[in-house]
């Protein structure tokens, strides 16, 4: 398998973010990323997807959108969709339509920051998903780095503080967004889950204070989705786009937190009798399944099983586990950086059944 790093939920100039198409392109390059997906408020932009290239390496810009209803009071229920191929604002106002139209044509809806903290120094609203009863949707957004920061900056200082010293604030997806996909997971549902940056590049005002709230090359080295692939990205855009949608509808995705260290390398899959697994695809339980967790270096791992840890290793860089119970396996993996315990790895799981 491939690995293809991309970051996605961005925004540009066209809705509240701060730079251009080809400005994204040119950070994603620089920061070592293969692709990106930008997701715009309420608006599809045509004909700015295509490959940009910095310091003679390429990254593939493709073009979402996030989808909401602005005259909804108070406002929640945010959803990203990415290879739908057309406007979906429209459907903005009903979440369940929105689902079948974006999915109709084969695109994918992602409810976007599920839990999402309301910043009231900043006038920011509480974002969060409520229409739960909603089906047919790809997957969730597990790790938002904008709700992360509402979620510990709800005054001037404190996001004074996080906007000199952002590295100090990522600590892992919100818990109750962990809680929200185990408990969606348990239910029986598949439910991929990819993290996003939801980049703005805010510019921040406070007295003297001037400064942008997590630059785009910045959230470009944070938190992004690593999708495995049968083949690296060619350079053909049409081929490269359906290669990107195709692992991100199956799961064959983990979330990392790649600041502190690399996650790239990282493995998580699922040997049977009679077949294999990798990350969000099921294998029956009959025989016995092995995991096997590769690490791209020793520190803490964590194997759930339903939501509750089975298993966790401290010391080792490849584990392993067997097991004959049916269930919804994924991992987590954490590392110190800056004097704090961090998310760095959340894999998609594995279902056993
Ligand atoms: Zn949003
Ligand atoms: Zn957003």
């Amino acid at each position: 398998m491939q690995e293809i790093v991309i970051n996605l939920h961005i925004h540009t100039r066209f809705s509240d973010g701060h730079a251009t198409h080809a400005e994204l392109g040119r950070y994603a390059a620089r920061s070592g990323l293969d692709a990106i997906i930008v997701t715009d408020h309420n608006l599809w932009v045509q004909g700015a997807e295509g490959y940009h290239t910095e310091n003679g390496r390429q990254a593939l810009v493709l073009v979402g959108e996030e989808v909401h209803d602005p005259t909804r009071q108070p406002q929640k229920n945010h959803m990203l969709i990415f290879g739908a191929e057309r406007e979906l604002s429209p459907f903005g106002a009903d979440p369940q339509r929105l689902i079948q139209q974006g999915t109709a044509g084969g695109g994918l809806c992602f409810i976007a920051h599920p839990y999402d903290d309301a910043m009231p120094a900043f006038h920011e609203p509480d974002l969060s998903w409520v229409s739960w009863e909603v089906e047919g949707y790809t997957g969730i957004e597990l790790w938002n780095g904008m709700s992360e920061m509402k979620s510990v900056a709800g005054n001037f200082l404190a996001a004074a503080f996080y906007a000199f010293f952002p590295h100090l604030m990522a600590r892992g997806p919100l818990t109750r967004t962990l809680n929200k996909w185990d408990e969606l997971l348990n239910s029986g549902k598949r439910v991929v889950a990819v993290g996003g940056s939801d980049s703005h590049a805010l510019p921040m005002k406070a007295g003297p204070l001037r400064r942008t709230i997590f630059p785009y090359p910045f959230h470009f080295r944070c938190v992004n989705t690593h999708l495995l692939t049968p083949t690296p990205l060619s350079g053909n855009l049409e081929a490269d786009k359906r290669l990107i949608y195709a692992a991100l509808k199956a799961g064959h995705a983990f979330v990392g937190y790649d600041l502190p260290a690399s996650t790239r390398g990282f493995h998580f899959s699922a040997q049977g009798k009679d077949s294999q697994a990798e990350m969000g695809d099921e294998i029956p339980a009959k025989g016995g399944v092995t995991f096997q967790i590769r690490l791209p270096l020793k520190t803490e791992c964590v194997l759930l099983k339903d939501g509750k840890p089975v298993k966790k290793w401290n010391t080792r860089d490849l584990c392993t586990y067997i097991t004959t119970e049916p269930g919804v396996y994924r991992v987590e993996s954490y590392i110190n950086y800056w004097g704090a315990r961090r998310g760095w790895i959340f894999s998609n799981p594995i279902y056993v059944r």
